[in-house]
């Protein structure tokens, strides 16, 4: 195995850094409040008009044509600089995989670069108030209007995040009411601004406006908004939700930095410790080092593991149901390690944004409540130990 990367990988990697490095904003309010959206747009802007918002896509629809190796190097560069999270992962990361697969050229050449360049701005509709984990539960429908030559929309979606800040999203919609649960559902395509569509924010748990709710009533669509075929959008969304547990949405190198920002916290925590400092004399636990190094190590073996999948896909091997693994791995490192913060943090962890004493601005307590969320969203981890007793040991259901 050579671990090595090429001399044009690391010239790529040192451009990558030294762009990421001048350029980087600091101190970005959340993404997932309205003011905080519009100044993370503003980034991916800067990001597109450098032709770094999309390293891995064709240089015809925005990207630099980087292989999959490079697309790792950027995301290891983007998170080590201090990148913020992208706005735009729901569509450059989720669906734009899935229009590559299934759009026709005109789907390319309409939806792509403008995704790339967040003028478009995309969230995923698959929750509905009564299909979470049973997607093929959803209910929301649409209705075949020959004359007008499309899709007449009816039903609602919900926990769709940032719904309230973007202009489009994409999802699953009945088409056939007498079909098995698992056919005759078609992946639309929907603008936000289309007549008989509300869509209202909700307030998650940190208090962001990140959710919404999406309806329905009456909403018109042209066929040229159905993604892959007419009642076949069950394997389309497939797709789409494969990329979220895998390898897209979230690369090593966003668990690589926060391990790296872990050990930098604990060292400064300790030396506080070691002088006496008494809101930091619980880091001095040798316990709490031991789970330091844990953290660095998990991060560390997702980033390995991740190399073993990416030399597979390079070979034509697809990931397929290992994705369910790849999301149980990467959402409970990500709660290990925030949690490991929080103690080493202490009473401290309470204190956030500019309270006196707050360390980091309190983003441990903000990265540790989102981190709780990762077990549930692209799929809960109960669902994916399902999909890996079944699809990837090939257990009996019972
Ligand atoms: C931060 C965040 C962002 C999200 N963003 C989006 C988004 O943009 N768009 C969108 O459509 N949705 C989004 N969701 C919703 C998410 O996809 C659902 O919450 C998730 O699929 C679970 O569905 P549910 O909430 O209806 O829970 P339920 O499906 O009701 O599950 C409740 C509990 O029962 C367990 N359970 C259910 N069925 C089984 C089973 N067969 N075997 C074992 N255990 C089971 C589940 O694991 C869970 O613990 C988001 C959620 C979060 C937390």
């Amino acid at each position: 195995m050579d671990l090595n990367f090429t001399e044009a990988e690391e010239a790529f990697r040192a451009e990558a850094r030294a762009w990421l490095e001048a350029n980087v904003p600091t101190g970005l309010p959340s993404g997932d409040t309205r003011q905080g959206f519009d100044l993370h747009v503003e980034w991916e802007k800067k990001l597109f008009e450098a032709r770094w918002s999309v390293v891995s896509w064709p240089k015809e629809y925005g990207g630099r044509g980087a292989s999959l190796w490079e697309w790792l190097i950027f995301e290891e560069e983007y998170y080590r600089a201090g990148g913020p999270q992208r706005v735009t992962q729901n569509g450059i990361f989720l669906l734009a995989p899935t229009i590559f697969e299934f759009g026709t050229d005109e789907q390319k050449a309409r939806f792509l670069p403008a995704m790339a360049a967040a003028d478009d701005l995309w969230c995923q509709g698959w929750s509905e108030p009564d299909a979470g984990s049973d997607l093929a539960g959803i209910k929301s429908r649409a209705a075949r209007d020959d004359e007008r030559g499309g899709w007449v929309l009816n039903g609602q979606k919900t926990w769709t995040t940032r719904g309230a800040f973007c202009n489009w999203v994409f999802g699953l919609f009945r088409t056939d009411p007498d079909a098995a649960r698992h056919s005759g559902m078609t992946y639309l395509m929907v603008p936000l601004d289309a007549p008989g569509v509300t869509v209202r924010g909700v307030e998650r748990l940190d208090g962001d406006e990140g959710f919404a709710e999406v309806f329905f009533d009456d909403v018109f669509v042209g066929d040229d908004l159905v993604l892959g075929g007419v009642n076949e959008g069950w394997a389309v969304a497939m797709a789409t939700t494969s990329s979220e547990r895998g390898l897209t949405l979230r690369s090593p190198g966003r668990f690589c930095a926060a391990a790296d920002r872990l050990v930098d916290l604990w060292k400064r925590r300790s030396a506080l410790a070691a002088i006496g400092d008494l809101a930091a004399v619980g880091a001095g636990d040798p316990a709490l080092r031991d789970d330091v190094a844990q953290s660095w190590m998990e991060a560390e073996a997702y980033r390995l593991a991740t190399l073993a999948d990416v030399s597979g896909l390079v070979e034509g091997r697809s990931q397929g149901a290992r994705s369910s693994l790849t999301k149980i791995f990467w959402s409970e490192l990500d709660v290990r390690l925030h949690e490991t913060a929080l103690r080493l943090l202490g009473p401290t962890a309470e204190l956030i944004d500019d309270a006196p004493g707050a360390v980091d601005g309190g983003a441990w307590m903000k990265g540790y409540e989102f981190s709780l969320s990762g077990p549930i969203y692209a799929g809960t981890n109960e669902i994916q130990r399902n999909v890996v007793a079944e699809r990837v040991l090939g257990l009996p259901r019972k």
